[in-house]
């Protein structure tokens, strides 16, 4: 059925970048096999799933939608892939993406851009748009992705789909193919939020390959699946509700919040006050990270190598100037000024105290309230084109999701209605290992 979708709706959304159809039908073939010779079914047994193109897949074409690794055939599996594979879930293939995620509409792919199925004319959102785009197509029956600053929860925001970005070091980053190490997290991308619940239990837990991966136990999260949430207390902070908010979006989530109030929910007003300096610190902090992780990429080790280099050094420089396409470059030359010896001060480390206060922000509003309430994203879904010339418009996009990579928190996207007939979403976001909170709202709500 999830082929047969794929081939139905694949010529307008192009979420694909690798399809793996044999692979597929000989995992489905391999499950049948166990469970007529008696086998128990998995936790996410026979359960088609979509892989964003940066996590690496043991034998299938890993691209991190670039053209310099569009040749890369890893030969091991990223943790999150073992785990999907022993719950049985059946991998139909790997999803487009902004390149090495950088970016929020897919508009970075080089291999051309993913379409929102809502309206092809629109972006999916990103860097995760591929996998949002599949599960809201129905091509797959939930998808994993990646976020560093939203790209799991803007994508599922812009496509009506539920994206979940878990606490940092809560689910393993083994084989995740590095963007900014201190923020990157994987997540599930799912239809609703009960199969987020199912996704995540999965793909959690202490992984002795990532040393930053917590060695915290994994609850049971269905256990959030209740509808009760009388006597939450939700924090709602002003500065996700002011300048730059579309009205319709802002409107949304306050209609949501009047439907936690009917079930018993108790919100007010809080501030963050740092939220003004958070795109700024996590496009330095990103982009530093960025700088030193893609320094690996020199034509030697991975992926295309230039041809007819005329030394060592120009072997390097032809590969990552044709490698890299254009906002990767300007993360590669953002970051590596930053951290450069006479700037070093004034950009990294006090972007680095910046992020310890946002954190602060958090912790304070935490010690009152159960979950932060917000909208996702400023806007809905964006025409394609509309703004992939103009970055710092682009980098705004993402201000209500990049504090809550700088804290480390865990965050889930829902859908909450519509404005002109594309989806707006709802964050909802929880103190450090308390998915279970976030995901009992989410539930509720829903
Ligand atoms: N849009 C943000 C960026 O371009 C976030 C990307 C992400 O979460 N991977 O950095």
């Amino acid at each position: 059925a999830s082929l047969s979708r794929i081939k139905e709706t694949e010529p307008v959304v192009q979420a694909f970048i690798t399809l793996d159809e044999e692979g597929a039908r000989a995992q489905a073939a391999e499950l049948d096999k166990q469970l007529k010779e008696g086998g128990e079914r998995g936790l996410l047994f026979g359960l088609p799933a979509g892989i964003k193109d940066n996590i690496v897949t043991d034998g299938l074409k890993t691209t991190c939608a670039s053209r310099f690794l569009s040749n890369y055939i890893p030969i091991y599996n990223a943790t999150v892939m073992d785990k999907l594979r022993a719950a049985q879930s059946v991998t139909i293939g790997k999803l487009n993406m902004d390149e090495f995620a950088m970016g929020g509409s897919n508009e970075n792919s080089a291999m051309g851009p993913t379409r929102n199925p809502w309206d092809p004319e629109r972006v999916p959102g990103g860097s995760s748009g591929g996998s949002a785009a599949a599960v809201a197509a129905r091509q797959v029956y939930f998808a994993l992705g990646s976020d560093t600053g939203g790209s799991i929860r803007q994508p599922a925001a812009y496509c009506g789909v539920v994206g979940l970005k878990p606490t940092y070091g809560r689910v393993s980053r083994f084989g995740l193919v590095a963007f900014a190490s201190s923020l990157d997290q994987i997540g599930p991308i799912t239809k609703n939020v009960e199969d987020a619940v199912y996704v995540l239990q999965a793909i959690a837990g202490h992984d002795p390959m990532d040393s930053t991966s917590a060695d915290v136990e994994v609850p049971d999260y269905t256990a959030a699946l209740t509808g009760d949430v009388r006597g939450l207390r939700i924090g709602v902070p002003k500065e996700y509700l002011g300048e730059g908010i579309a009205p319709q979006v802002k409107d949304a989530v306050l209609a949501a919040l009047k439907v936690f109030e009917s079930l018993g929910a108790t919100w007010e007003e809080v501030s963050l006050p740092h939220t003004e300096y958070a795109v700024a610190a996590y496009y330095l902090l990103a982009s530093s990270e960025a700088s030193s992780n893609l320094a690996r990429f020199d034509g030697v080790r991975y992926g295309v190598r230039a041809e007819n280099p005329d030394n060592l050094i120009d072997l390097y420089v032809k590969s990552r100037s044709q490698g890299f396409g254009a906002e990767v470059k300007r993360r590669i030359m953002l970051g590596t000024y930053a951290l450069s010896s006479g700037y070093y001060d004034a950009y990294y480390l006090k972007a680095q105290k910046v992020r310890t206060l946002i954190k602060q922000d958090f912790d304070q509003v935490f010690e009152k309230f159960d979950v932060i309430i917000g909208p996702t994203a400023p806007t809905t879904a964006f025409k394609i084109g509309e703004q992939i010339h103009d970055p710092l418009t682009m980098y705004l996009n993402d201000i209500c999701t990049i504090p809550v990579n700088l804290a480390g928190l865990p965050a889930i996207s829902v859908p909450c209605g519509l404005a002109d007939g594309l989806p707006v979403g709802m964050q909802i976001i929880g103190k450090a290992f308390d998915e279970t909170t976030v995901l009992r709202a989410a539930y509720a709500y829903e």
